[in-house]
């Protein structure tokens, strides 16, 4: 027997029963290939990061005496896509068996499904041994109900692993804070300095210039931040527990200028890439909480264990739900193309500014970045969803299909028509002033809604509730904001549709 394992990217799982023990029989082979560094185009940090990641682990793979076949992106035999490197492997080498890990993205199901088919050897699929839930998990949850309520499922997820539970009661007998997680960043408050790694990954980046690899945004190769094996994983692990853990929730929904991750784990990338389980993060978390009760109040926990069972099994669930049509849904649609300064950072509003400028140079934004200002501003313009999808793909360091796509077009973009979230998150920028400190040096006046500086957010923000009062009047959630916008003057509904209109006809002026 000769048994052929293919890890992908995004499987660098080494505490996966795969590896328990060394089989002469088993060659792993990874590889760095051209239809993964082009599907879209992504930041420079996260071709890096995801092939720095690959070649530690295929190295500590060979170390542990485990036969690794890795293809480098300029190896000479190296075919650049998955089907043509793994026929040749197979025949020239006489492999007996095909075996690989069920991949997170559509795509590379669908391909490896068909791959698989058409070989004339034995195949096998095996868990990628990550997930709390199945794939299927959160569709037999929510089957026959109309709404999915993230709400149920990260009760359900909290129930049958029985985390923070006493039986079936919540630990401390209530089960959300939100609440008290939604607090401004003090003006005098300095939020700690995050941690980051000074890996070299200039070899890398050097072979991505030779082969013109199209990327956006900025690295410092001979310092790389981003953790690229288990060792600094769990060292950021260990960071977050002892200095983030403590205000987490209290600031999730804070923005400040400069400050690119507040009190933010940064731990995505290692989670998606599977260098660290969301089980043991969370187990992680859990112990602090008990050993330092006196520093971690219950809310700052809950509040990161519900982005982990909660939010992050649910968005998984949704997309295997829902795909393929998900990445074609466009509620609204909107058919806008972004303007050219979500790529430069080149805009007087401060908020956008210092979101994509951060994004650009860390290939990461917290999420209240990513959904009340970038998110914000494309749906009240109307960008198509593509369009977006095709922006935060390329941008983030963790963005993989499966966390992207369900968290742009559905919750962030609304496209999806209400499947994961209950209203579209658009706000004024009143919202974005009470949970930041970005308005008070800004080119734009937060308190004008029309006339000379003007905070585009205001006028558009009434323009998109015009604009698509068919589809939104009779959500519950939102009849009030119609009866505001309906008692308005009428005087006062035309100006603002006006100051809408001119702004909307200069989007790559603002
Ligand atoms: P923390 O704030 O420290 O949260 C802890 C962990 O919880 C995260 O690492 C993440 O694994 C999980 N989490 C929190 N919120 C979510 C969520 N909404 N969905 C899924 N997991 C969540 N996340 C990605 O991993 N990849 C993406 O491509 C991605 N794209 C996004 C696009 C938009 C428009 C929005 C609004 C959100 C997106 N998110 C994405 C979700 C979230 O913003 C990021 O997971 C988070 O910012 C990562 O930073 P962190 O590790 O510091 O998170
Ligand atoms: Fe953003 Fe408007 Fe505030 Fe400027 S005034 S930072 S554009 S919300």
């Amino acid at each position: 027997t000769k048994i052929l394992r293919l890890i992908l990217g995004d499987q660098l799982n080494s505490q996966h029963s795969w590896f328990s023990m060394i089989d002469d029989a088993v060659t792993y082979v990874m590889m760095e290939v051209r239809t993964e560094t082009d599907y879209a185009q992504h930041h420079v940090q996260k071709v890096a990061g995801f092939f720095a990641a690959m070649r530690h682990f295929a190295d500590n793979l060979q170390v542990q005496k485990h036969k690794v076949i890795y293809l480098k992106l300029t190896d000479k035999s190296n075919l650049q896509s998955f089907e043509a490197n793994l026929n040749v492997i197979l025949e020239r080498d006489n492999y007996t068996h095909f075996e690989y890990q069920l991949p997170d993205e559509y795509r590379l199901d669908i391909m490896l499904k068909e791959f698989a088919n058409q070989l004339l050897i034995p195949v096998q699929v095996f868990d990628t041994e990550h997930f709390f839930a199945a794939r299927n998990e959160l569709g037999d949850f929510f089957e026959g109900k109309k709404s999915f309520l993230m709400e149920s499922f990260y009760r359900a997820m909290r129930k049958k692993h029985q985390i923070l539970m006493e039986g079936n009661n919540p630990t401390t007998g209530q089960w959300n804070y939100d609440g008290d997680n939604r607090k401004k960043l003090p003006k005098t408050h300095k939020p700690i300095d995050p941690l980051v790694f000074n890996t070299d990954v200039s070899e890398i980046v050097n072979e991505m210039a030779k082969t013109n690899i199209k990327t956006i945004g900025t690295i410092d190769a001979t310092n790389f931040i981003w953790p690229i094996n288990r060792t600094q994983s769990l060292e950021l692990l260990e960071f977050f527990v002892a200095e983030c853990l403590p205000l987490f929730g209290s600031y999730q929904d804070a923005m400040s200028p400069n400050e690119w991750s507040l009190y933010h784990s940064r731990l995505s990338f290692s989670m998606n890439t599977k260098m660290i389980s969301p089980l043991e993060v969370i187990q992680r978390a859990i112990m602090e909480w008990k050993d330092k009760p006196e520093r971690i109040e219950y809310n700052q926990l809950e509040g990161f264990v519900r982005q982990i069972i909660g939010w992050r099994e649910y968005m998984r669930g949704i997309y295997w739900l829902k795909m393929p049509e998900y990445a074609t849904m466009n509620f609204f649609n909107h058919q806008e193309k972004l303007p050219h300064w979500f790529w430069t950072g080149k805009t007087k509003m401060n908020c956008l500014k210092d979101a994509i400028n951060q994004s650009l140079h860390y290939a990461y934004a917290h999420h209240i970045q990513r959904l009340m200002v970038t998110g914000n501003f494309a749906l009240l313009v109307g960008i198509h969803p593509d369009e977006v999808d095709a922006w935060y793909l390329g941008i983030y360091i963790d963005a993989i299909d499966w966390v992207e796509i369900t968290n742009t077009r559905g919750m962030s973009q609304f496209a999806d028509g209400g499947i994961v979230g209950t209203k579209p998150y658009v706000s004024s920028a009143a919202y974005i002033d009470k949970m930041s400190h970005y308005c008070g040096s800004c080119f734009y006046n937060k308190a004008k809604k029309v006339g000379d500086k003007a905070c585009p957010f205001n006028s558009l923000y009434w323009n998109f509730y015009d604009r698509h009062e068919d589809q939104l009047a009779k959500n519950p959630r939102i009849g009030m904001m119609y009866n505001v916008w309906r008692k308005m003057k009428p005087e006062d509904k035309t100006a603002l549709l006006q100051q809408a209109d001119y702004y909307l006809k200069h989007l790559n002026e603002l």
